[in-house]
């Protein structure tokens, strides 16, 4: 594959004057009594709205939110976050009730250079999931131009990231799907050395395909969180009532034979994974306790791990971080991650849990090199995956 994608920065600037823009974005935001109460994915995709806006394109804007299973229902609305959206951009968000059809036509019609238009959720059509041709036809007629910024569904082939730009000759990378594409392609295929993974996270599971493809590229993977005490169990330890995922432990035999994996020496041992338990830091785990954190040792050492330049990936927490006694070991790491990016080191950072420990560690996203979108299409990426709403799109040169 051509990691090169074409994107809107690439094009001279006439290229959008006057003309339809579609625009996926991943506006999947929380909604809460009809407002948005967590704005940083609409926040995201604000450089290249203002760019699309600023070169005089008629912006017809789509996402998904939440999982409205195909049928129109009112908590699914993206009406919030047209509001949302229009105090951001401090200008008029247009918004139409609906994402196909003669309404949405005529609003498309309406519509004037440098305005947006904001569709209806997307996923009010079970066609949108199914990637029906006939709908991705539809969303197609609308636009002369497509442009994808939804890095975080760019793993699913659906009709407003997949099928649709089949119809349209020009099929751009937003400024947000590039800086994605950019740096998650140079862990994956040009990793400056030493290149450490560190991974956390409940399941072995959901990181297998990530393992297998970057265990030959790495130099070493710090593994701590619930995935942690497979491994441990698969080295005869003792882990208590922590995660076991047994149907692994042959696999994980096999990872671990490569000398590269290196495994927490100490834990925070709790009698229950919520606030309220009895705690203490250990090296071994008795048979009525479980592991919760990695244990200070653990602490110092991966963090003596983490190089001073070359390159880290990390993804997944290291403990249960949605317990303040039980988040010390992500934060710490992360704030280790966060001063030795300064001193040169490329750290990408992602998964659903990232910004709940910035949050914690009181780290912004500009102290790491690249903060992923991603949870899901961030790890079939580096799973060696070519994504399809990334392979859709037109290559550079
Ligand atoms: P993932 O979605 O795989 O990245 O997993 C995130 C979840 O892993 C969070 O909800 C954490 O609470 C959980 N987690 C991290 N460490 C542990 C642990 N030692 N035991 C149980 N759950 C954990």
């Amino acid at each position: 594959m051509n990691y090169s994608k074409l994107s809107i920065i690439d094009l001279p600037d006439n290229t959008f004057k006057g003309k339809k823009v579609f625009l996926r974005v991943d506006f999947n935001v929380p909604v809460k009594d009809g407002k948005v109460i967590d704005d940083i994915r609409i926040r995201k995709t604000i450089p290249t709205i203002t760019y699309l806006l600023d070169r005089d394109g008629k912006l017809i804007v789509a996402s998904h939110l939440g999982r409205p299973k195909g049928s129109r229902d009112p908590k699914y609305s993206l009406r919030p976050v047209a509001e949302k959206l229009s105090e951001l951009l401090k200008s008029r968000v247009n918004f139409v009730d609906d994402c196909v059809g003669e309404k949405v036509e005529k609003a498309v019609r309406d519509l004037k250079e440098g305005e947006l238009l904001l569709l209806e959720n997307l996923r009010f059509y079970e066609e949108e999931e199914k990637n029906d041709p006939e709908f991705s036809r539809k969303l197609a007629s609308m636009c002369d131009i497509y442009v994808n910024d939804a890095f975080a569904t760019a793993h699913r082939a659906h009709a407003s990231t997949y099928g649709i730009a089949q119809h349209i000759e020009l099929r751009l990378a937003g400024i947000l799907m590039k800086k994605e594409i950019d740096a998650l392609t140079k862990v994956r295929e040009n990793p400056e050395h030493p290149f450490v993974v560190l991974l956390g996270g409940a399941k072995v599971k959901d990181k297998v395909g990530l393992i297998e493809y970057l265990l030959p590229k790495a130099d070493a993977f710090l593994i701590g969180g619930g995935m942690a005490y497979t491994f441990l169990y698969a080295m005869d330890k003792k882990i208590g009532k922590s995660l076991l995922e047994e149907d692994l432990v042959d696999k994980v035999k096999e990872y671990i034979s490569t000398e590269k994996i290196i495994l927490p020496e100490d834990h925070v041992i709790a009698d229950k994974v919520s606030a309220g338990a009895n705690y203490r830091a250990d090296r071994e785990i008795p048979d009525d306790m479980i592991g919760v954190d990695i244990g200070p040792i653990t602490i110092q050492r991966y963090a003596s791990l983490i190089p001073d330049s070359g390159t880290l990936f990390w993804n997944g927490p290291l403990g249960v971080i949605e317990v303040d006694e039980f988040s010390k070991g992500s934060t710490e790491i992360c704030r280790a991650i966060a001063y030795k990016t300064k001193h040169g080191l490329f750290s990408v950072i992602g998964g659903g849990d990232t910004l709940t420990i910035l949050e914690k560690a009181k780290l912004d996203e500009d102290e790491f090199s690249h903060v992923s979108s991603g949870g899901g299409a961030t790890l079939e990426y580096l799973a060696g995956i070519d994504l399809p709403g990334i392979k859709i799109l037109n290559d550079k040169g």
